[in-house]
């Protein structure tokens, strides 16, 4: 610690703080993102600077870290649901811990262009490829670039059907809070009508934690909250795997779903035990393993831009 001495004290007070951060990082991907890793350096550099303190054993005690998000509250959720099959929680267990707190990068694949072969859901002008359940048009609110949920108009689905896919999709709680759990900025993506990956404004907002943003809802809690707040754009990057049914109706494999939210994973192939529905262990449903992907209305003006779809190819 003596080479320190050699630095002018702010630059000294600096440089400790950089040090204390990449000390207190429990990541080791520090330098391999490197979006979230100066966006970390950025934040502690200039949250410790003025209260680095140093005592005269030498020993230095770092600020503590930014916390732009805290867990608002005591568990909110269910005690008499039935248990999930394979796990010890109930569904939407008032007792399961919800997942870290992550601070993203600034962005991830937000504003990602489509890929060549991608069908785009929404490029930013009309929802021409959406419609009601019935097969009307969808009545929701398209504005400048980007279109939101007209509560009570009832949730939107893609005209067409996909099989397994890659779901680009970007979404915006309001910016106006209002509500708590899951009344705020509540939506959700459902593929093929029954696997929904959750939309919520999970920004010091507590809920179960199968139900907060990135649950396979009432299933699996996300592995990490890297929510945007309230009116920010956040991006989903999402792998879903549709069941398979044999000749029989029975079930031959599972439906899976990989999840990134603003590039953090929240879900790596994550098996689905059936439907995702509130309250309920509900069994598959055989299908021929093409559907819809659809938009939840729960009566939030949840934003929505950006979507676009490719089917997963087959390895040679
Ligand atoms: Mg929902």
């Amino acid at each position: 610690m003596k080479s320190i001495s050699l630095f002018p004290a702010v630059v000294r007070v600096g440089l400790l703080a950089l040090v204390a951060a990449g000390c207190e990082s429990s990541s080791h991907h520090h330098h391999e993102h490197h979006g979230h890793g100066a966006h970390s350096a950025n934040a502690m550099s200039a949250a410790s600077t003025p209260t680095v303190s140093v005592n005269t054993d030498g020993v230095f005690t770092p600020a503590p870290p930014p916390a732009p998000q805290q867990d608002t509250g005591a568990g909110v959720g269910y005690d008499k649901t039935p248990v999930i099959p394979g796990q010890k929680w109930r569904v939407h267990d008032k007792d399961r811990p919800v997942p870290p707190i992550v601070t993203p990068g600034a962005r991830f694949s937000h504003g990602a262009p489509p890929p060549s072969d991608a069908t785009v859901l929404f490029g930013g002008r009309d929802l021409t490829q959406w419609e009601l359940s019935d097969g009307k048009p969808a009545p929701w609110t398209v504005m400048n670039g980007f279109f939101q949920v007209a509560p009570k108009a009832g949730a939107i689905q893609t005209r067409q059907e996909f099989g397994d896919c890659q779901l680009h999709i970007e979404f915006a709680t309001p910016s106006l809070v209002e509500g708590s759990s899951q009344g705020r900025g509540n939506s959700g993506v459902f593929f093929h009508a029954d696997f929904e990956v959750q939309v919520l404004d999970s920004y010091n907002n507590r809920t179960y934690a199968d139900g907060q943003v990135g649950a396979l809802y009432g299933q699996w809690p996300p592995l990490a909250n890297p929510v945007k707040g309230p009116g920010e754009w956040n991006s989903y990057d999402i792998v879903f795997e549709a069941p398979r049914f044999d000749t029989a109706g029975k079930l031959s494999r599972p439906g899976y779903l990989t999840v990134i939210l603003n590039g953090v994973l929240m879900h790596n192939r994550k098996e689905l035990n059936g439907p995702t529905h509130h309250q309920v262990v509900d069994p598959y449903k055989p299908y021929n393993s093409r559907g819809k992907i659809s938009l939840q209305d729960h009566g939030n003006t949840t934003r929505f831009r950006n979507i676009w779809v490719r089917a997963i190819g087959e390895y040679n």
